[in-house]
């Protein structure tokens, strides 16, 4: 089950070849910085091809739900993950220069002994949402817990006010 990720980039997108499959989210170190939890898996794709131009290029495809924490909340929040995303190879380090200055391509360098894995795990960091939240009105928990605290106090603050008066 355990198939190694490591594939020879220029070859494996000159040869068209194909690699799919699941991988469990708790494999991805970096990634559980951003987590609220690690379970699940995730679908991913990766097809080697060569584009309009006759360039080698990698595309990825990564389709998962994370749980991320809601910045205003301090919440879980699902997350849905679908990512497609084409990367273009260079060959070497003075191509990858030249093609980062095209905005419109995204370019990495194409390695004799690529980790997929790593690959895939920069792509979704790339893709997760700077400072994630529940939609509006969407922060139920915690939110809620605030208002309550808010009402329970207000009594004790009341009485307070009473006692200064007499
Ligand atoms: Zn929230």
């Amino acid at each position: 089950m355990a198939v190694p990720l490591v594939i020879d980039s220029l070859d494996f997108a000159c040869n068209a070849e194909v690699r799919r499959g699941k991988i469990a989210i708790a494999r991805f170190q970096r990634l559980q910085d951003y987590l609220v939890n690690d379970s699940g898996e995730l679908g991913y794709t990766v097809t080697g091809a060569v584009d309009a131009n006759g360039r080698p290029v990698l595309r990825v495809d990564i389709q998962s739900v994370v749980s991320l924490r809601c910045q205003r909340c301090l919440e879980e929040l699902e997350h849905v993950l679908d990512i497609h995303t084409e990367l273009l190879l260079a060959q070497n380090e003075q191509e990858l220069k030249s093609l980062d200055e095209d905005e419109f391509v995204d370019c990495i360098l194409a390695q004799p002994e690529m980790d997929v894995l790593l690959l895939i795990e920069d792509e979704i960091i790339l893709a997760l949402p700077v400072s994630p939240r529940h939609e509006q009105d969407g922060c139920m928990p915690g939110g809620r817990e605030d208002g309550k605290a808010i009402r329970e106090a207000s009594p004790f603050a009341a009485l307070a006010a009473l006692k200064k008066t007499h």
